[in-house]
């Protein structure tokens, strides 16, 4: 078998700079991968970043992973569940195994001629959209939100950092009082912060987002026992292990699965079960992917068991000109995946490599 793997690292600018706690991003900085064999295209994209702000795995960390480990045990072409045996005693760097494990994911969907949707199993058809919005001044916030609420978005998530969460919460709920709403803190609080925290439950949120530290489960299980605002985790989630604790010891009642943190799409699946298991919620998160990242989320977030709008909102909220030819479009707050072969994504390959700032072979 001859099989060929390749990466590009590409740069697109985003049309409206995000900014969380962590800091503010102007471009999304991502590698995509592409597995060539008999015929068969598949596609995959780290959700890494130049930085790592969101987790400690970044660009450089991923390449490294993948080339000195993981892109070996690709050659002949494994299923994702044995690739991820084969990577087990490689501890951490998910982001890293699930740009692999998704390649194969969509390698094996379009070498067996399904939508990756279907070959995932139990899938809705759709998914539903909600939309996260960075921190914005005042005089944007209210217009971004009519904006997403026109556009039919399901859900209005908005981020918070130390300080800025009353400003933001209480022009958002001034404004509109009856939406369904929820914040995302990326980890900015401690315990110490208890009496404001509790104060959030005042703005009548679906859900508060990974307020406590990014490796945190036990002070969170504290702090849903003071707050009557739900408890989402994201960051601290990346194991089916660590859900399953984290709902046996109450630290929480809704998940955000991104593929890229918990490993891939085998693992956001069995997360997906463990939720439902224990009767909690979860709904698929984003790492502002290209159209490429963003078919594998919405693919994911189309499963029965994901029963929350996510943040997969369409590639036109993010980029002006995306590396695919064939978008997403939302219709009435939820996006349907592709129904050819794997992802269904067709790459602009000449795009593709115009916005490519490095591009290479990985030995396999
Ligand atoms: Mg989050």
């Amino acid at each position: 078998m001859t099989s060929k793997l390749s990466y590009n690292l590409v740069k697109l600018p985003l049309i409206t700079p995000f900014t969380t706690s962590f800091g503010t991003q102007l471009d999304r900085v991502a590698y995509v991968f592409t597995l060539e064999n008999e015929g068969i295209t598949a596609y995959s994209e780290s959700t890494t970043d130049v930085d790592p702000f969101y987790s400690y795995e970044d660009n450089i960390t991923a390449m490294h992973m993948i080339k000195d480990y993981f892109s070996k045990e690709i050659s002949d072409l494994p299923t994702p569940a044995a690739f991820m045996e084969r990577v087990e005693h490689i501890k951490g760097h998910n982001m890293a195994k699930a740009a692999l494990e998704m390649l194969l994911w969509d390698y094996h969907s379009k070498s067996s001629g399904i939508s990756l949707h279907k070959y995932l199993g139990k899938s809705k058809g759709y998914a539903d959209v909600g939309i996260s919005i960075g921190m914005l001044e005042d005089d944007k916030l209210v217009p971004t939100i009519m904006n997403a609420v026109n556009k039919g978005y399901k859900r209005i998530k908005l981020k918070i950092s130390r300080g800025k969460e009353a400003r933001i919460l209480s022009a958002a709920r001034l404004s509109f009082p009856d939406i369904v709403l929820s914040t995302d803190a990326n980890c900015d609080y401690r315990l110490e912060d208890l009496e404001m925290l509790k104060s959030l439950d005042q703005y009548n949120l679906a859900y508060l987002e990974q307020p406590l530290g990014h490796d945190d489960i036990v002070d969170h299980a504290s702090l849903r026992q003071s707050m009557s605002t739900p408890l989402c985790l994201d960051e601290a989630i990346t194991s089916p292990d660590l859900a399953r604790e984290a709902f046996q010891i109450d630290a929480v009642d809704i998940v955000n699965i991104k593929p890229g943190r918990v490993g891939g799409l085998l693992n956001s699946l069995k997360i997906a079960e463990i939720v439902h298991n224990y009767g909690g919620h979860c709904w698929v998160g984003g790492m502002l992917e290209t159209g490429v990242g963003r078919a594998f989320n919405i693919a994911l977030a189309s499963n029965q068991l994901v029963d929350l709008p996510g943040d997969t909102s369409p590639n036109e909220k993010y980029f002006s000109k995306d590396i695919v030819r064939n978008v997403f479009k939302m219709e009435k707050g939820t996006i349907s995946p592709f129904e050819s072969p794997g992802i269904g994504v067709i790459v602009d390959t000449e795009y593709l490599s115009m916005m490519s700032t490095a591009k290479g072979e990985i030995p396999i």
